[in-house]
């Protein structure tokens, strides 16, 4: 998003009583396991589950939407890595990543920020354990329908992956998905539906198509087209539904509540009312075990993590032609833009 200079100032603003801001500075004594230079990495203090740790832009944004395209890029693609460091250290079988986008969706720091779990069975963590009974109305898909294909257009045009021509194959590990949801998007890396019935109406599912993969063996481009993907879902049901937040939530890896292991997002559209964070957030709590031991024992597997840019894409296949998209123009096309588009579809 282009911050306004009213917005900038306003941030600066919030920047002065927040506590995550102080952390970062280091104002405030954090227990970090990771920083570089745009980001940082911190264990929770009242973990929700041992190796519970936050990852957020030193920058301060209230929101993900505020980041900036390199930002985005910078945090999401670390993501798999930092994944895999909390999975090593905790000797784990799988992940969650957790995002919750305004306070009816369960936000509590003014500083955008995600959390990761390391899972496995039996754990006893049951918040992302849920029974699916809730249905959008028809015409309401078909917003959504409509749109989300030119959102994901957008994206490709501002973003030309060297990899992606159409809707790729049909992979057989997602077989019962392909049967039984109502596909929203399909390209060669993700396959985004509607389940007939989700925790919350409009509940989305970005699945990865790359077949037995968790989310830690993914590259930071994979990994950004997952996270563009659920971002621009995410963009799509706030607007679209007209809902007060959302939850961006990560499974990847076999635990009670991802039994086949798959790697998938899941987008909530949240409503203020809808009574599900009771079940969904965890109660702030005093750990019985030694944080700083846990602090080492992820840190000392974070000192790979690299973020590295993959330069190579800088063109598109389109209907066999190729057409060269200049970075000038990438840069100046947002999110906001698309979703002006999208909203002016919705109104026609
Ligand atoms: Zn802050």
């Amino acid at each position: 998003m282009n911050l306004t200079p009213e917005m900038k100032a306003q941030l600066q603003e919030q920047k002065k009583q927040c506590v995550f801001c102080k952390l970062i500075s280091g104002e405030m004594e954090a227990k970090k396991v990771f920083e570089d230079d745009l980001t940082i990495s911190m264990v929770d203090i009242h973990p929700a589950i041992k190796g519970h740790i936050t990852f957020m832009p030193k920058e301060h944004y209230p929101i993900l939407p505020y980041l900036s395209q390199e930002e985005f890029k910078h945090l999401f693609g670390i993501i798999p890595q930092l994944c895999n460091a909390v999975k090593e250290a905790m000797v784990s079988t799988a992940v969650n990543v957790f995002i919750a986008n305004g306070g009816a969706a369960g936000q509590q720091a003014g500083h955008f920020l995600m959390h990761i779990f390391p899972r496995e069975n039996g754990d006893g963590f049951f918040n992302f354990f849920w029974k699916p009974k809730e249905t959008l109305e028809e015409e309401k898909l078909k917003i959504l329908q409509n749109n989300f294909p030119i959102m994901m257009g957008n994206h490709f045009k501002r973003n030309p992956m060297s990899w992606h021509s159409g809707t790729g194959e049909m992979v057989s590990y997602l077989q019962d998905v392909y049967a039984n949801e109502t596909i929203l998007h399909e390209d060669e890396q993700v396959l985004v539906v509607m389940p007939k019935k989700g925790v919350v109406k409009g509940q989305m599912v970005v699945y990865s198509k790359i077949e037995e993969k968790l989310i830690e063996n993914l590259s930071i481009d994979e990994a950004f087209h997952l996270f563009s993907t659920a971002s621009l879902a995410a963009t799509l049901v706030f607007e679209g539904l007209g809902v007060h937040g959302t939850n961006i939530i990560l499974k990847s890896g076999s635990s009670d509540d991802n039994p086949d292991g798959k790697l998938s997002v899941h987008i909530l559209p949240r409503m203020a009312e809808d009574g599900l964070n009771k079940s969904l957030l965890w109660e702030p709590k005093q750990p019985s075990y030694d944080l700083d031991s846990v602090k080492s024992r992820i840190k000392d597997k974070t000192w790979k993590i690299k973020y590295k840019e993959d330069k190579k894409v800088e063109a598109i296949v389109v209907e066999q032609k190729v057409i060269k998209i200049d970075s000038e123009e990438k840069k100046s096309n947002n999110a906001v833009d698309e979703i002006k588009e999208a909203i002016e579809r919705i109104n026609n």
